[in-house]
Formats: C-alpha cells, sequence, structure tokens
C-alpha cells in the first residue's frame, strides 16, 4: 500500500513538472512573439502619425502666409520678419510639413533670420558657386551655378553680371 502511493506520488509530481516546464515555454514563446510583432510599436506609430488632411491644408495655408507677411513687414521690422520666420517653421515642425524651396531659401538655415540680398545676405559668385554669406551668423554656404540649357557651366556664364539668380528677383 505505501509502495502504491509513493508511486502515485511520484506519478504525480512527474505531472506537475511537465505541466510547469510547458507553461514555461509557453510563456516564453509568447514573450518572443510580443517583442517580434512589436504591436506596441506600430500603435505608437498611429498614435503620432499625421494630423488630418483638413489641418494640414489650413496649416500649410497658415506657414505660407507666415512668410509672406515676413517678406511684406521686413522693411519697416526686421525682428518681426525674423519673428514670422520662427513662427513658420514651427508650424512647419509640428504638423511635419515640407517647406517649399522658395521660401526655405529666404532665411538662414543656421540662425533662421530673415534674408535679404544686399542687406542681409551677401551674395557672391566663386569658382562656378554662388556662395551666401549671412550677415547675421556669418555662416556661408554654397550652390552651383547650373544655366537652364546644358544644366553646367563655362567659365564666362559665371561671371558677375551675366548671371541672374532667380532668388535675386524680390
Ligand atoms: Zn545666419
Amino acid at each position: 500500500m505505501a509502495v502504491l502511493k509513493k508511486v502515485r506520488k511520484d506519478l504525480s509530481e512527474e505531472v506537475s513538472k511537465e505541466a510547469h516546464k510547458e507553461t514555461h515555454d509557453a510563456g516564453a514563446s509568447d514573450k518572443r512573439i510580443s517583442t517580434g510583432s512589436s504591436r506596441r510599436g506600430r500603435r505608437s506609430r498611429q498614435r503620432y502619425s499625421k494630423k488630418p488632411a483638413k489641418q494640414l491644408v489650413l496649416a500649410r495655408k497658415h506657414m505660407i502666409s507666415l512668410f509672406e507677411k515676413a517678406r511684406a513687414v521686413f522693411n519697416k521690422d526686421p525682428s518681426l520678419a525674423d519673428r514670422y520666420v520662427s513662427l513658420a517653421r514651427k508650424v512647419a515642425m509640428k504638423f511635419k510639413l515640407r517647406i517649399p524651396s522658395k521660401y526655405k531659401r529666404l532665411y538662414c538655415q543656421h540662425c533662421y533670420r530673415f534674408l535679404v540680398p544686399g542687406k542681409t545676405l551677401r551674395v557672391r559668385v566663386h569658382e562656378h558657386r554662388l556662395i551666401y554669406y549671412c550677415s547675421h551668423c556669418g555662416k556661408f554656404w554654397r550652390k552651383p551655378l547650373k544655366t537652364a540649357r546644358s544644366g553646367t557651366v563655362t567659365r564666362s556664364d559665371a561671371k558677375p553680371g551675366r548671371f541672374e539668380p532667380d532668388h535675386l528677383s524680390f
């Protein structure tokens, strides 16, 4: 009788061990699956995705109007123009909007001040490139010269005075 009891006990122990092992394994595999699929990551991406289309349209209009205001107000109050640029950038960043290149070159990419050629921006031609200098921060950047005809320039094309960049026509 005692032997039978012992055998039963051993059996039950074995069964419980097996069960424990299975649950443990199942837990591990669950963990692996959950980290592999990254459901949480996808959810968070959905939560922080683009704003509704209506808002994006309004934000784009607002951003462009701010740049236009900056341009209009620069002669009266240059610091107000800088403020408009900063507001426009904030709108663009909040709504993840791309700033069109014609507005992007209106301000310095280093100090974000409004630029007007001849006043706060110096433009020079050097070795087939346009060199822009910001008068506020002193930084400069270059832009290769291109002609509409060939896409490249000859030395004579690059002489100052012969070339009229589109951004100088304010
Ligand atoms: Zn600058």
